[in-house]
């Protein structure tokens, strides 16, 4: 079977598994966890960030950089489809007691115009604008990237309104894989940066948020109460660790067979349009007369996974466990669907 589901499917590799069973580890609650204590340095230095915080999720770390940003009554600027509103289970207004202003960005990603516009007055009617979130590479948004230059007016709107600006990164390495961009150019614009290590990196388990000393302090607190202290963890620290050193460079061959299985796709009957494909995800709009869950169970009878992503919209995401020859696989099967 072909799972195209999702990046998260990817399973540790030996050697990943090699890193995990040589870790040294301690209690990380105790914060003396080398290999926990290292992933945090490692990844905080990499985006010239003072400080990290090792999580289980990256549920997790938005949660707790909303959390940490705001205060209850607070309103948080999000695209309506940002994973922070549409897939963390309506957390931040459980968590945060705040409440969400959605934009209708263009592929998910929103202007520094946008956002300009949609600041509250200074009213006790209306909630208090605090916070921007942004999400690169835009899940929804079929895989989009930002462009940079928009990321700096953005930042610069922020500023000037005394806003907090927070990235959801947990696909941002696909981002910087195609952009002229390091690490520390997002370290430089942002108040607080999430990165997932269990997508395209490959990792089975952890998120990083990345923010000053202050507050990765307060967020200590946060990932605390939420139940997100972890003992042992250098062992799945590790694993992103050797994510890191190992797995970056292979996210390029990720995106090269998102290209070319978008491109074998694109013309084929079923297809009414694709998303831009930016990255490694791929978006189909079916012709308006398919059925997602019928053309998902065609698919699968041929041994191909995919998921439904809204009305008439299937998504595939290619990922570490998907090499050439599964890809010339998965093209004969699309090719061959009535
Ligand atoms: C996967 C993902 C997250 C975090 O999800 P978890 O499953 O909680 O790790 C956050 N934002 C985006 C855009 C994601 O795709």
């Amino acid at each position: 079977m072909i799972d195209l589901r999702s990046d998260t499917i990817t399973k540790p590799t030996p050697s990943m598994l090699e890193a995990m069973f040589g870790a040294p580890v301690g209690d990380d609650v105790l914060e003396d966890d080398p290999s926990v204590n290292l992933l945090q340095d490692k990844i905080a230095r990499l985006f010239n960030m003072p400080a990290a915080l090792f999580c289980p999720s990256g549920t997790m770390t938005n949660q707790i950089a909303i959390r940490i940003n705001t205060s209850p009554q607070d309103e948080v600027i999000c695209d309506q489809n940002a994973h922070i509103y549409l897939y963390e289970g309506g957390g931040m207004m459980l968590n945060s007691l705040v409440s969400p202003k959605l934009l209708k960005g263009s592929k998910g990603r929103l202007t520094a115009d946008m956002i300009t516009e949609s600041i509250n007055p200074d009213d006790i009617h209306r909630p208090k604008t605090r916070l921007v979130a942004l999400e690169n590479t835009m899940n929804k948004g079929g895989g989009s990237i930002y462009d940079f230059k928009e990321i700096i007016k953005i930042a610069a709107v922020c500023k000037k309104n005394k806003l907090k600006l927070h990235l959801d990164g947990a696909r941002l390495f696909n981002a910087l894989a195609e952009s002229q961009e390091t690490p520390s150019d997002y370290g430089t614009h942002f108040d607080t940066i999430s990165i997932c290590f269990s997508k395209g990196l490959g990792a089975p388990v952890g998120s990083v948020l990345i923010g000053t000393k202050d507050a990765i302090n307060k967020g200590k607190r946060v990932r605390k109460a939420l139940g997100g202290g972890m003992r042992q963890a250098g062992y799945l620290a590790a694993a992103c660790t050797y994510a890191l050193d190992h797995h970056l460079d292979k996210i390029k061959d990720d995106h090269r067979r998102a290209r070319i299985l978008a491109s074998a796709i694109e013309n084929l009957p079923f297809v009414s349009s694709l998303y831009p494909v930016q990255t490694n995800i791929i978006i189909i709009a079916l012709k308006p007369d398919r059925s997602p869950q019928i053309f998902l169970k065609k698919l699968e009878k041929k041994g191909l996974l995919a998921i439904g992503f809204g009305p008439g919209l299937i998504r595939i995401v290619t990922h570490l466990d998907f090499n050439d020859k599964q890809m010339e696989k998965a093209i004969q099967i699309f090719k061959t669907l009535e």
